[in-house]
């Protein structure tokens, strides 16, 4: 018996909790055992298909005034939602850099989600959950125990908050007063920094004009020497120098910067060392990587993701800072109805609303907490070890097709590759392959700009990316680079797409349709 919201024994006002349970009981099983299938049956769907516009459509409609039944609801998310996600739960999902998830990541959402709890501040269990994981990164990172931290969404979050504690380490916390009053503050980072930082120092009131980008060698590191001679030439020019970031694991190539080298130079130049480490710091749990990060220990703060490489659900980013009292000046707050006490549910220490721009805040952390739990980090490291090997193995195989050129060294699990074998526009024919082999549904790279051509870029982060989905990647790029270089050369005959339209309404049924098997997932196999 579906549970009906606003069916209740009394008149008046009421809850929203049902009368009686047992419908709402039902259904909540349900979900938990359909989201169970769906996850272990990944592979059998296609890994991204687009939505309908008539289905599009069903999802514009006027405010609801009125309830409707709980399982109406639900078969609305079956229908409408769920086959049209973004599709990074598949093993041949290689775009971006989008974590896979985890099933107890998923149960640990719906324990947050009942218990509700806010964490901005107070004494409960649930900021205390939280503590934990930060000491974990902490540890993760060679940070000394007594580290602050906290999370937020993502690290483009993250890397505003460093830049923001970076600027009242340099400014003194009367630049929460002030503002930075006229003061010349500039920083540093690699040409290739993801573009939040410079949006970091829009939203800071620096200006994206006071992040200095500086050039980057072959293997997409910043160059140091450049670095050194800028911070030069702007304090001979009246500037003030505060802040370089370094990047472990830059978004296009997946590079790391000589983070032990920077922070020479940061002690040397009094600059406020932060790490962008968003997927890259989860090398740290792997022995394997940990050396690339060497020098990550020292840095004054980092910025990471544990919804990337660590598998965790969406939404976890994290940032750790060297300095608790310098993290507390930036953010603590004065609001006399937040005041502090020594005891009742308004004491409890620094609360997370001190640390960062929220005040009210969800449970991330316990997804964090029992992901790392369950697996624990070691094999959560060895994942991203995996990932790594996996992308190896694909350098290799790209270096063996004469159809295909790499694009760039592999330092961690992103491979950049095009299609070769043609001579027409190869940028406008790599993007256009790239989108055929989504709308297919067989594997979903990305692209991006290296060294100036467009390239396919595979970035290896889910764990349930195997061997054979690599080389069904690899044997779809090739087969659609023959298709569309053929086109190329004559006016094409077949729209832009149709035939990898026909493979995903083959698999549009439902997310079990009969869609190409691994080993079969070449779009030779779909029909003319
Ligand atoms: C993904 C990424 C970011 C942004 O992180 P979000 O979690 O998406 O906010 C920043 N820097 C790098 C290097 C990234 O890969």
């Amino acid at each position: 018996m579906a549970p009906r919201t606003g069916e209740h024994a009394t008149a008046g006002i009421e809850s929203l909790d049902p009368v009686d349970w047992s419908g709402l009981r039902a259904l909540g099983h349900r979900m938990v055992d359909d989201m169970f299938d769906h996850l272990e049956h990944l592979r059998d769907g296609p890994v991204w298909q687009p939505m309908p516009d008539s289905l599009r459509q069903e999802l514009q409609s006027p405010l609801p005034r009125k309830p409707t039944p709980a399982d109406v609801v639900y078969d609305d998310f079956r229908r409408l939602v769920q086959p049209y996600a973004t599709g990074n739960l598949h093993p041949r999902f290689m775009g971006w850099v989008h974590g896979g998830g985890n099933p107890v990541g998923m149960l640990a959402e719906l324990l947050a989600g009942g218990l509700n709890a806010n964490l901005g501040g107070r004494d409960h269990a649930p900021i205390e959950v939280e503590r934990q994981v930060i000491r974990w990164a902490a540890e993760m990172l060679g940070f000394p125990a007594d580290a602050s931290g906290v999370l937020v969404t993502g690290t483009s979050v993250a890397n505003l908050i460093g830049v923001l504690v970076a600027r009242s380490a340099s400014l003194g916390p009367s630049v929460r007063q002030i503002g930075v009053d006229g003061a010349r503050l500039v920083a540093y980072t690699s040409a290739v920094a993801h573009g939040c930082l410079p949006r970091a120092m829009e939203m800071a009131g620096l200006g994206r004009a006071a992040l200095r980008m500086i050039e980057c060698d072959r293997n997409g590191r910043m160059r140091l020497d450049m670095l050194a001679q800028r911070v030069a030439q702007d304090r001979a020019s009246g500037l003030r120098p505060f802040l370089v970031v370094g990047t472990a694991g830059t978004v296009d190539i997946g590079a790391v910067d000589d983070l032990a080298a920077i922070a020479d130079l940061a002690v040397s130049e009094r600059l406020w060392f932060h790490v962008d480490g968003a997927f890259g710091a989860i090398a740290a749990l792997a022995p394997g990587l940990r050396p690339l990060l060497t020098g990550i220990e020292r840095a004054d703060s980092v910025a990471f993701d544990f919804h990337k490489w660590a598998q965790v659900p969406y939404d976890a980013g994290c940032i750790v800072v060297r300095d608790a009292t310098q993290h507390l000046e930036t953010f603590g707050a004065e609001a006399t109805y937040l005041k502090r006490e020594d005891r009742g549910l308004a004491g409890g220490g620094v609360w997370p609303c001190d640390l960062g721009p929220d005040l009210s805040r969800g449970f991330r952390a316990l997804k964090v907490w029992m992901t790392l739990s369950v697996y624990g980090a070691d094999r959560i490291g060895a994942i991203a070890q995996q990932t790594c090997d996996l992308a190896a193995a694909l350098a290799q195989r790209v270096d063996r097709e004469p159809a295909l050129q790499r694009l760039a060294p592999v330092a961690l699990n992103i491979v950049c590759f095009r299609f070769v074998a043609s001579d027409g526009d190869l940028d406008r024919l790599n993007a256009d392959l790239v989108a055929d082999l989504q709308e297919s549904g067989i594997a979903a790279p990305s692209t991006t700009m290296v060294n100036g051509v467009l390239g396919i870029r595979a970035a290896i982060v889910n764990h349930r990316t195997n061997h054979a989905d690599l080389a069904i990647m690899v044997d779809a790029v090739l087969e659609a680079g023959r298709i569309r270089a053929a086109k190329q050369k004559k006016p094409p005959v077949i729209h832009r797409g149709q035939v990898y339209r026909e493979a995903s309404r083959l698999g549009d049924a439902g997310t079990r349709g009969p869609f190409p098997a691994p080993g079969a997932g070449t779009l030779a196999a779909v029909p003319p």
